[in-house]
């Protein structure tokens, strides 16, 4: 069957199966069991490479982007970052461990985070993180004051909030004046918040940070970004003589996960920015700042595939239908966070007439455990079948739990053929490890 899947890296094999990285998903949920996730190491390794190129090509020396990595913390994404020459984020001290644990050197990694605690911002000064990404006093206050206890100066970036709206889900929209996020341009705090941290002796401050949102399609949300900020690096240098060095765009462009989503070529937008940055410099009189980016879905989100088993499929006639899986919000709550949409098939039964309209719902206690509404699959479709869910690499195992003490899934990865654990699956004592 020819279908204009939502990405590369799926397809359908002689048998009529779905197959992901080139591999056969019914046989490996057989020999992996369900629910699992799937990552095409492959594909992750490719989208960073086009970053990395686009960057090479496009902005100074010094600029890099780096793996917004809360999108899927796990140790081995940390070697692959590393193996590929990715800066990372990291947004608490879990992942700051995880990634150490894994061998990435912290002097590669900026710490974000609206509210550190002291007990986060002394761990990372500790074992020596590159930068903080930082919108608060309190926190500068802290920085300082733990920076000092090590001797150092730290470096840190300071985040601001240009003021866009980027016509996404609001709750991932992070740009606005009023965002919980960020220090904003318009009321002038901005200012304010630049003069505070130039005041303190331990901060070395490299620059601005501003991140507008999520799952970004729209056409110039990132060249508006930048023209502000760029526009506020001159404005700095015009009022107290300081001239950022850096300037982080932040992540957020879109990925898709269903055919009638755009599809967003980096490279290209990657040189309109540049040519953006270029001219808005020229014109404030300062230098082309080196440039980060942070993206974290557009790396591992379609790299990600997950893996389920069908169980009870009820039909209410003139009503709806449902397909049950062995999984559902707890690996999966994204749906059930902003109603986002899924590509889903039964991977078995790729070949066979799609006339089951029905939502694929998880096992748990809430109504809202929904993976996807309205999707068609095969008519057949019966406990024991293979279910998958498309582009699932990015916020799935991230946000996983354990509600109603659901383990967590298994996580393989898919590299030229070949496939391997990342993550064990959770068992049953892992459940009750805490528990005294
Ligand atoms: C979440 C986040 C990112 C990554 O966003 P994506 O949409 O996954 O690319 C980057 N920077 C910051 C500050 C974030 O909060």
């Amino acid at each position: 069957m020819n279908e204009n899947f939502v990405c590369k890296n799926i397809g359908v094999n002689e048998e009529g199966h779905l197959t992901f990285a080139g591999q056969d998903t019914v046989s490996l949920a057989k020999e992996y069991g369900t629910p699992l996730y799937l990552m095409d190491e492959d594909r992750i390794r490719e989208n960073m490479r086009v970053y990395k190129k686009a960057f090479a090509e496009n902005f100074p020396e010094g600029s890099e982007p780096l793996f917004a990595s809360k999108a899927c913390s796990f140790a081995q994404v940390y070697r692959i970052a590393l193996e590929e020459g990715m800066g990372i984020d990291v947004v608490s001290s879990g992942e700051i461990y995880t990634a150490m644990k894994a061998g990435y050197p912290l002097s590669n990694a900026h710490f974000h985070g609206n509210n550190k605690t002291d007990e986060d911002i002394a761990f990372a000064i500790r074992n020596g993180i590159g930068f903080f990404v930082s919108d608060n006093r309190e926190e500068l206050d802290v920085i300082d004051r733990e920076a000092q206890k090590a001797g150092i100066r730290q470096k840190v970036l300071l985040r601001l909030t240009p003021g866009i709206d980027t016509h996404t889900y609001e709750k991932i929209n992070t740009g606005l004046v009023d965002s919980k996020f960020g220090t904003a341009i318009e009321t002038g705090q901005a200012e304010e918040i630049v003069k505070y941290a130039l005041t303190k002796e331990n901060i070395e401050l490299k620059g601005y940070h501003c991140h507008v949102g999520s799952q970004v399609f729209a056409e110039d949300v990132f060249e508006e970004a930048a023209l502000i900020m760029i526009r506020f690096i001159g404005h700095m240098k015009d009022v107290c003589g300081y001239t950022a060095e850096y300037l982080d765009l932040g992540g957020g462009y879109g990925v898709r996960y269903v055919a009638g989503d755009g599809y967003i070529n980096i490279a290209e937008k990657i040189r309109s920015v540049a040519e953006t940055v270029a001219k808005a410099s020229a014109e404030a009189g300062v230098p082309f700042p080196k440039i980060l980016m942070e993206p974290g879905r557009s790396i591992v989100a379609d790299a990600g595939m997950t893996l389920y088993t069908a169980g009870s499929v009820k039909r209410i006639p003139g009503y709806k239908n449902y397909v049950s899986i062995d999984g559902g919000m707890t690996d999966n709550p994204r749906f059930a966070l902003y109603g986002s949409k899924y590509t889903c098939y039964n991977a078995g039964k790729m070949n066979e007439e799609r006339t089951l309209n029905a939502s694929l719902v998880g096992r748990c206690c809430e109504s809202g455990d929904i993976i996807a509404e309205k999707i068609d699959f095969a008519q057949s479709t019966c406990r024991g079948d293979v279910m998958a869910v498309c582009t699932t690499g990015a916020y799935n195992y991230s946000m996983a739990s354990n509600y109603n003490r659901v383990a967590r899934p298994a996580m393989v990865m898919l590299k030229g053929g070949e496939s391997y654990i990342a993550i064990r699956r959770e068992t049953l004592d892992d459940l009750v490890n805490l528990d005294i």
